[in-house]
């Protein structure tokens, strides 16, 4: 029988058919307190609605514009649209539900009091468009967060308008092709970007207009400074370098890399997405970046995934800021003011990155985030969220194999999948069947220069026994694999609404649109 990390038995028999045994289907389709649930248009009562209105007054004056069938949207009571909900987002994983590993993409704890802050009317109910002597609190409250930035990373200027990790690109991007252009460079074509970089880097040096020319990494895992150096000339804009790098490494000749680049006329363009594993260690600024995003939605924990929005502001260095888009703040003792348009010393900005000035709820709850932990606890920030990943990596290298075993990592530990060879599992099954014991998947398959990576990120807001259930969750999958138990992989997840997905396929040809099954009378959409 097997037993869980307190001593429990995980099942009543742990025979060979167990798994099938224990998934015996039930009657309804439902699996315990887990409900089966129709979509929302299926539960088909057109009729129905949880208000009471007063009936339309006749409108004679409509003319043939005069509806002649249902609306077609679908009618649930109070209590039926409040279980519809609940029940679907019983299907999903959240981090609130347990740890969420996900490596590069710090699903951290989301402090709640971060959300009483904004919530706060002051901050949630107020309109871009309102005079800006209405919104001083907003702005002095955008003007410290910008402080702060520009402290944390030794950069003279922030860009905060831009709305994710990408935007954040795009914007230091679009910085870097303006100073240029401005300095008569603008015949620099060529963007370096090393094999491990995360694919929005690419893909915006594309999006800019630029060729992305790859450098290859060492063995252990570092951009390799001779391929750089081969690469490097007078058709270099920029250099993309994520640090911490997609391997979970530092790389520690950053500081050479960013002479080598600005020696050859370009810019050191820094992924800063990672920037909760350095934060209060290491100030970017003097590392010699001249452009970095920072993902608000991972280091200062604000919500993300599920499409929720994030906030990716951009700190330059002298040499960029003046390209920096509007709008910024300009702080004139107690009384704030936006700068919207470039004029006279601004006149190089090279535009905006979005129609209004970011997402002032993010901003609200990264700042909250920064002044409840301090100057000492955003440093303690990164101390834990690398000792977090270093146990991981400690606590599973006897069965797991490390990508890079030499030396500790920083706030993600790499996998490959040697360690499976001959198990007949692969990196997939493997995370799918993580899913059956109720952990999100680790973030699988990339970097793209480790074979069957997974890459698990734990952040610094698991506490040490939340560590220890997710490495025995680990460990009892990892012996099933290696003792020949191929059938709890191949078929996983058991437990899940849905089995396996063909991705690509659903990538490819996407059916947006619900179709009714039965002939009801629907108007057209
Ligand atoms: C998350 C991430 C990004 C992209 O950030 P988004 O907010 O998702 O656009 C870019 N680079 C790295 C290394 C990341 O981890």
């Amino acid at each position: 029988m097997s037993m869980n990390n307190v001593g429990r038995p995980t099942r009543p028999e742990a025979s060979p058919d167990a798994v099938n045994d224990y998934l015996h289907p039930t009657l309804t389709g439902a699996r315990g307190l887990l409900q089966d649930e129709a979509l929302i248009f299926e539960l088909n009562a057109w009729d129905k609605t949880g208000v009471d209105l007063p009936d339309a007054p006749p409108a004679d004056d409509l003319g043939d514009l005069l509806r002649t069938a249902p609306i077609g949207l679908p009618g649930l009571s109070e209590p039926e649209a409040v279980r519809h909900y609940v029940r679907l987002s019983q299907k999903n994983h959240a981090i609130d539900l347990a740890l969420y590993p996900l490596g590069s993409c710090t699903m951290k704890h989301n402090p709640r009091l971060n959300e009483k802050m904004a919530r706060l009317p002051g901050f949630s109910d107020i309109h871009p468009l309102q005079p800006q002597s209405t919104v001083q609190g907003a702005l002095e409250l955008m003007d410290r967060l910008a402080h702060w930035l520009k402290t944390l990373t030794g950069m003279p200027a922030v860009a905060l308008s831009p709305k994710a990790g990408a935007h954040g690109e795009m914007c230091g991007m679009l910085a870097i092709r303006a100073a240029h252009e401005a300095n008569g460079q603008g015949h620099r074509k060529t963007v370096l970007a090393p094999t491990s970089a995360h694919g929005t880097n690419p893909a915006t040096a594309a999006f800019v207009g630029y060729t992305v020319v790859v450098i290859a990494q060492t063995a252990d895992g570092r951009v390799d400074l001779a391929a750089l150096e081969s690469k490097l000339g007078d058709h270099v804009a920029a250099i993309m370098v994520t640090n911490p790098n997609t391997c979970g490494l530092f790389e520690r000749d950053v500081v050479e890399i960013a002479r080598l680049t600005h020696a050859a006329g370009a810019y050191f363009y820094c992924d800063g997405a990672n920037f909760n594993a350095i934060v209060g260690r290491v100030r970017p600024g003097d590392l010699g970046v001249d452009a970095m995003h920072i993902n608000l939605h991972k280091t200062f924990s604000t919500p993300h995934g599920g499409g929720g929005p994030g906030a990716g502001p951009v700190v330059l260095s002298a040499a960029l800021a003046p390209f920096a888009p509007t709008p910024w703040i300009v702080n004139h003792e107690h009384r704030f003011t936006l700068v919207e348009e470039a004029r006279g010393p601004a006149a190089q900005a090279f535009g905006r990155m979005s129609a209004f000035h970011g997402q002032m709820g993010m901003f609200v709850r990264a700042y909250a985030y920064m002044l409840s932990h301090g100057a000492d606890g955003l440093r303690q920030v990164a101390e834990d969220a690398v000792l977090n990943a270093n146990y991981i990596k400690a606590r599973l290298s006897d069965l797991m194999s490390p990508a890079f075993p030499n030396g500790p990592c920083m706030h993600e530990a790499l996998f490959d999948d040697t360690w499976l060879d001959g198990t007949g599992v692969t990196t997939l099954d493997f995370a799918k069947a993580m899913i059956d014991e109720g952990f999100h998947p680790m973030t699988m398959y990339f970097p793209l220069v480790v074979h069957g990576a997974m890459l698990i990120e734990p952040t610094e807001t698991e506490s040490k026994q939340e560590l220890d259930r997710f490495i025995y969750a680990l460990r009892a999958l990892a012996g099933a694999a290696k003792g020949g138990d191929v059938e709890r992989f191949k078929g996983a997840p058991y437990h899940a609404p849905l089995k396996r997905l063909d991705e690509t396929l659903a990538a490819r040809k996407p059916r947006l649109r619900w179709k009714p099954v039965a002939a009801a009378p629907l108007a057209a959409e």
